[in-house]
């Protein structure tokens, strides 16, 4: 009965359908065993093998009594967001759960944005966004989980704020959490059995823990998926066909009012009135974008989704309109932006359930 096995590193009931969610055995692997052996989850098992951390989600609730129990103790917090979808990849709530900790935002993925934007700049971007979104932070640093330098960085700034408190890595799902803890662990060699599991009191929801020089320790904790998110509603293999991997090319495209651009079958922008101008577009190199008239687009898409516009989802696409008097970005989360500058009405079409916003232009 599989329902009552569980993992004897985490605690966590064995489950062989979600690779994301605690627990998760791939069913091959399951199926090896004998009755009565003793199971690893994949997460403990790599854990104990490679001394790796391999990403993991909870439900909403999960999550919310550990941010609870987090908040409960004195205790230095590690908020990893994703540069590309800062909106998007912000825990909602998270000011409410925390008490008097102090936290350290960490900005990732910077190698996706363009190379020519000033870094001084977009850290001040981010802190002016942060602020409005009503978290109070300590620091923000603008980092890639990639570069080693970044996390030598980092770990500077959380020497500094630490006050001999232990230090929590906080974050949704997909902003590179556990790469991030990877490139620690990696940092801190030489400290034999490095990573170890504990349980939230209370929960059966596992930590990892790893001791850092002095005597705190880094726990790493399972994030939550973001449902506003794009990456909420495609499968693995059209997630990567849109997360950017490399530096973001932007491209403008001159339109007359009436015209309309196809970001693959995922999202639609119409001009709907303004004088002829540029828009500039930031997504996935990989991604196509497809210029119509608008008169027809709605045709157009019927035909041409899941082929000429891929990727595509089985879901509705719902219009969002917007007067923009100038320096807009309209984000659609999770798979990138459309910058305005001059005067226009626009609308973006996305998957229900997906968050279209406008913020004052990164660029
Ligand atoms: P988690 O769910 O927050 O633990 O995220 P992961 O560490 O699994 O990372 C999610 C995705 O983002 C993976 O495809 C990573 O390769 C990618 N990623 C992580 N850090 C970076 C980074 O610094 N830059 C870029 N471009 N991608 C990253």
């Amino acid at each position: 009965n599989h329902e009552e096995l569980r993992c004897i590193g985490c605690g966590t009931i064995i489950q062989t359908k979600n690779p994301e969610a605690l627990g998760y055995l791939p069913q091959a692997a399951l199926d090896k065993k004998s009755e009565n052996e003793a199971v690893y989850c994949q997460r403990c098992f790599r854990l104990r093998n490679y001394n790796e951390i391999a990403p993991a989600s909870l439900t909403d609730e999960d999550f919310q009594k550990m941010i609870v129990e987090i908040g409960k103790k004195n205790a230095l917090i590690i908020n990893v967001v994703d540069i590309f979808d800062l909106n998007g990849s912000m825990i909602p709530n998270l000011t409410q759960y925390i008490g008097k900790n102090d936290v350290i935002l960490v900005a990732n993925k910077l190698d996706v944005l363009p190379r020519s934007l000033n870094p001084n700049k977009l850290t001040k971007w981010v802190e002016t966004q942060v602020r409005s979104m009503g978290l109070k932070t300590k620091a923000v640093l603008v980092m890639s989980a990639r570069h080693e330098y970044d996390v030598y960085e980092l770990l500077e700034l959380v020497a500094t704020h630490k006050k001999n408190r232990d230090v929590y890595i906080v974050g949704v799902t997909n902003v590179g959490k556990s790469t991030l803890t990877n490139a620690i662990i990696k940092y801190e060699t030489g400290i034999s059995d490095l990573v170890t599991t504990s349980r939230f009191p209370g929960t059966t929801l596992d930590q990892i823990e790893i001791p850092l020089n002095d005597d705190s320790i880094l726990i790493d904790t399972p994030g939550i998926i973001h449902k506003g998110q794009m990456a909420h509603y495609l499968n693995t293999e059209d997630l990567k066909l849109v997360s950017p991997k490399k530096e973001i090319k932007p491209k403008t495209w001159q339109l007359n009012s009436d015209q309309t651009l196809f970001l693959g079958g995922l999202a639609r922008f119409d001009f709907v009135s303004g004088a002829k101008q540029g828009f500039t577009t930031y997504f996935d190199n990989e991604l196509e974008i497809h210029r119509t008239k608008s008169q027809g687009a709605d045709d157009f898409y019927q035909k041409h989704a899941g082929e000429l516009l891929k990727p595509s989802v089985s879901k509705n696409l719902d219009r969002h309109e917007f007067n923009v008097k100038g320096k807009t970005d309209l984000v659609i989360s999770g798979l990138g932006w459309i910058s305005v500058s001059g005067k226009a009405t626009v609308a973006v079409w996305a998957p229900a359930g997906v968050d279209v916003l406008t913020r004052s232009a990164l660029i």
